[in-house]
């Protein structure tokens, strides 16, 4: 049961329930943190069994977009939304009162796409308010994020080889991937580009039989062997935790880097892969190509401003790894300190007397 006890511990400022009967909505927001900017992060769409697990979902999603989000370097706080709902049930009436519901919320979170929800639907959320991103390219919005993804995962497995082997080349390096979806597939297309060699899995036919066609050299094996390919890059863009006790004795990666969320079962997994002299590329990081590309909506979109910022993911990759070798941390941690390291640093800025009549000083009452 949520308590505040549970957004205490957790550091979330609010957590907002909306139910519409009329169209069967019942959806809940997080919002995390919002030191940086209003929250921003997704809506997903998924027939919870119960209300907790719905709560639990948003709860360290919102949070982890806090992390997501600063560690980009993006003026953004951490939110997400859940909408319980099957697939099957989705209806431009469930999108347009969602759309209502975030517009209550006076642009504190704004979303998009997420697990199930796409441009179509954003475009009902869209109809009844501003705050949202990831709408359609045609009506001056950012479109089908997984391209940007694909290419920060990129740039992190660029930044991962040149740490691990001494040269950004990709050429000849052989990649296990896990997942050829949105992602998955146009990551292919960029790793073919540079000369890799990919290995990959799936469970979806119509995923299986696109790679088939498009890159008939590379080779399929099946999802429970995708763990032992020997090769130089893990890369996960299926689901969360498949680096667990089970997956990490398999691993004959030097590099786990993918775009799969919480990648890791569990935080101690990240210091098991440093100890093996495995190295790991944050998740939250190399995959915030998507988040960075919605961001560029708010000063009008476009390409080469997108793909200008989501290139930065090398340089940072670069960072988080220097700070786990320099504070002798696992690299996991060393991301969750450089992204917390930022929220404290703009929390102080923000104390600091403006000059203005108007401006409130902490414990002023206004005029007003
Ligand atoms: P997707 O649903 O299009 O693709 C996922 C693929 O993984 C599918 O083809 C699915 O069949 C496959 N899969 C599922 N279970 C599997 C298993 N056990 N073994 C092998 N393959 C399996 O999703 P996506 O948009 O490509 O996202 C991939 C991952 O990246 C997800 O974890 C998502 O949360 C994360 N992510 C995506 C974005 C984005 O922009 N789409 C942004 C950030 C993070």
């Amino acid at each position: 049961m949520l308590t505040l006890e549970t957004m205490y511990s957790m550091g979330h400022e609010e957590v907002v329930f909306f139910q519409d009967k009329s169209c069967g909505l019942k959806a809940i927001v997080g919002i995390h943190d919002t030191t940086l900017g209003p929250a921003l992060g997704g809506t997903r769409l998924w027939p919870y069994a119960t209300e907790e697990e719905a709560l639990i979902d948003v709860l360290r999603l919102s949070r982890g977009m806090t992390y997501k989000n600063a560690i980009s370097g993006l003026n953004l706080g951490g939110g997400k939304a859940v909408i319980i709902a099957d697939p099957k049930n989705k209806s431009e009436a469930l999108f347009r009162s969602f759309g209502r519901f975030i517009e209550s919320l006076n642009g504190r979170y704004i979303t998009a796409e997420d697990v199930n929800t796409n441009v179509e639907d954003i475009e009902h959320i869209f109809t009844e308010t501003n705050y949202v991103t990831g709408v359609a390219q045609a009506n001056g919005g950012s479109g089908n994020p997984s391209p940007y993804t694909a290419l920060g995962v990129f740039r992190g497995i660029e930044a991962s080889v040149t740490k691990a082997f001494g040269s950004r080349s990709l050429k000849g390096k052989t990649i296990a991937l896990q997942g050829v979806g949105s992602v998955g597939f146009e990551l292919s297309k960029l790793l073919a580009e540079a000369g890799a060699n990919i290995v990959y899995t799936d469970v979806n036919e119509n995923n299986i039989n696109r790679m088939k066609e498009a890159f008939p050299n590379f080779k399929f094996v099946a999802p429970n062997e995708i763990f032992s390919v020997a090769c130089d890059v893990y890369t996960p863009c299926a689901l969360g935790a498949s680096i667990n006790d089970e997956t990490i004795p398999q691993l004959k990666a030097k590099i786990v880097c993918g775009a799969a969320n919480n990648q890791l079962k569990e935080d101690r997994h990240g210091l098991i892969l440093k100890e093996k002299g495995i190295l790991y590329a944050p998740d939250y990081l190399v995959n915030a190509g998507g988040v960075m590309n919605v961001s560029i909506e708010f000063e009008g979109w476009a390409d080469s401003k997108s793909r200008r910022m989501v290139d930065t993911i090398y340089e940072k990759t670069l960072d988080v790894f220097a700070i786990s070798e320099k504070q002798n941390i696992p690299v996991n941690k060393a991301a969750d300190v450089m992204a917390e390291k930022r929220i404290e640093a703009m929390k102080s800025i923000k104390t600091s007397y403006l000059g203005k009549v108007d401006h409130r000083m902490p414990g002023q009452k206004r005029r007003f």
